[in-house]
């Protein structure tokens, strides 16, 4: 594919070192990797590879900066005020975290600047106003004496975090943590390390203490699982896939590591025969192609009821033809490539699958061009639900449309998953949608519209595949402050 659209943002490129201790540094072995730009397969940069060592020491220095640095000293509006000053070194480089955002994921330019990089900063500001009003309690248990809960910070964090929105999810992690007074190692994906670099060398430029934010790029086996075992980490946060969340957790078991496991989706999108059609192709579309389908939400199972189902699936497919595949850096491109060539060949086994086990390969199904992980906008229908392509997280823009002839057997169709992240309703009778919110199994349920989220509002799968605890909201900050109770004996 021709890319000729130049980039309109010179890419800042931070340092493409491990940040431990508030230091720049290489990795104990000498180890880099390479990421590369998945729109053209170009090399972007050699990135030190943390290993195990790397990972002992950034453990060491979260700890040093949580019980010796000034962060677990520092009054609350303090730690609020820094994080302010985090999200103003954030706004003023804005367009060169979008573009470096975009160029590292292949993620498209206009998406990133009109969600990722805004969900990324409101995340920020919504914690940042957190500290100094994170409260505990009086509880009045007796007259002889005085009962109180104190909430405090759970202590080192270790955030492992996915490619397919790397500043989203590494800031769904950071921002909450920092506000409830822990430190932090972050472990971005090996696809996607660049924008948790940047992110960390701005926090520090912003005068977050050193150590209070690590980051060690690298993949999972390396840093990631020694992360996971190290005794001297109080609290795991994991976002990927449900595979890795599986071995994440045996891996903590023996320690008993606080965890929150955020995996993967195969949503259902339900559309009933009332529903405003148009709207909902629309919806679905969106809910399957956005991000080029790499959404652990994404509306991968469009339930269509059998009277409107040839009609919706024809503009579906009319739908899909008018969206721009190509250059992430194009500002009309709704399609940037997939993240690497591996996840590319496991998306056409998936098409291969749904068209051997007797679906209909409506659309797409092809890669686009030759250089860069294109892939078409895919549409499968006559889909039934035991098929593969309707219980394995694809993730890539492959849609599979079944029909249901009812509201029984749409919810039968749409909860018989091993997931349970989010699903989609469309219809005009409010009673049949709040029923359906009711009855659906998925940890965020949309009405007429799909996919949206916000910092307020928490995040997370109903069990399974999909994983367990919640990111955003209030939720998150249970996520990293535990409970001590103080007993005084009043009697004198
Ligand atoms: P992945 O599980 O392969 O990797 C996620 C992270 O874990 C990466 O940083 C990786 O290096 C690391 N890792 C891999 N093996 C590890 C190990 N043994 N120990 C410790 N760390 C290890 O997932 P991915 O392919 O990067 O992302 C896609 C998955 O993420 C999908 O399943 C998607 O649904 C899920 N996801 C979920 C959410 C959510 O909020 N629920 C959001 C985004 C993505």
């Amino acid at each position: 594919m021709a890319m000729t659209a130049p980039s309109p943002t010179p890419v800042r490129i931070p340092p493409t070192k491990l940040l431990i201790g508030g230091a720049w540094v290489d990795a104990a072995d000498g180890k880099t990797f390479e990421t590369r730009n998945p729109a053209t397969e170009e090399l972007i940069a050699n990135v030190a590879q943390a290993g195990p060592e790397d990972a002992g020491r950034a453990v060491r220095a979260a700890r040093a900066a949580l019980e010796e640095g000034p962060w677990g000293t520092m009054r609350a509006s303090e730690r609020s005020r820094l994080m302010f000053a985090f999200a103003d070194k954030v706004r003023a480089n804005a367009e060169a975290i979008i573009a470096l955002e975009s160029l590292d994921g292949g993620k498209p330019i206009s998406s990133v600047r009109r969600q990722d990089y805004p969900a990324m900063l409101d995340c920020l500001e919504y914690y940042a106003g957190w500290p100094d009003k994170i409260m505990g309690d009086v509880v009045p248990v007796r007259p002889d004496a005085l009962t109180y809960i104190e909430r405090v910070p759970v202590g080192v964090v270790a955030a492992i975090v996915p490619w397919n929105f790397p500043l989203m999810n590494s800031m769904w992690k950071i921002a909450p943590a920092l506000a409830c007074g822990c430190t932090v190692v972050l472990k971005p994906a090996s696809e996607t390390p660049l924008t948790a670099l940047l992110l960390g060398e701005l926090a520090l430029e912003a005068g977050i203490p050193p150590g209070v934010l690590n980051i060690l790029p690298g993949p999972g086996s390396g840093a990631g699982m020694s992360l996971v075992t190290n005794p001297d980490v109080d609290k795991i946060s994991f976002t990927g896939s449900p595979g890795v969340g599986k071995t994440i957790m045996a891996g903590a078991a023996p320690l008993i590591t606080r965890l929150t496991l955020e995996l993967g989706g195969k949503s259902p999108n339900l559309i009933f025969a009332d529903a405003d059609v148009e709207a909902a192709v629309k919806g679905a579309s969106a809910g399957i192609f956005f991000n080029s389908g790499q959404v652990c939400s994404a509306g991968s199972r469009v339930l269509v009821h059998e009277s409107i189902y040839d009609k919706f699936c024809e503009l579906m497919v009319a739908r899909s033809k008018t969206l721009k595949v190509g250059d992430p850096r194009d500002e009309k491109t709704y399609m940037g490539p997939i993240i690497s060539q591996k996840q590319l060949t496991s998306i056409m086994g998936y098409i291969d699958s749904g068209k051997s086990e007797g679906a209909t390969l409506l659309s797409g199904g092809d890669r686009v061009g030759t250089k860069g992980y294109f892939m078409e906008p895919t549409v499968f229908t006559n889909v039934d639900n035991s098929m593969k392509i309707a219980r394995e997280e694809i993730f890539g823009p492959v849609a599979a449309v079944i029909k249901f002839k009812d509201e029984a057997e749409a919810v039968r169709i749409a909860n018989d998953s091993p997931f349970s992240l989010a699903a989609g309703v469309w219809t005009k009778d409010i009673g049949l949608a709040h029923a359906m919110a009711r009855k659906l199994r998925a940890g965020t349920v949309w009405i007429n519209t799909y996919g949206q989220s916000d910092t307020r509002l928490p995040w997370g799968g109903l069990g399974g595949d999909s994983g367990m605890g919640r990111d955003l909201g209030p939720a998150a900050i249970d996520n990293y402050t535990d409970k001590k109770t103080i007993w005084v004996n009043l009697r004198r």
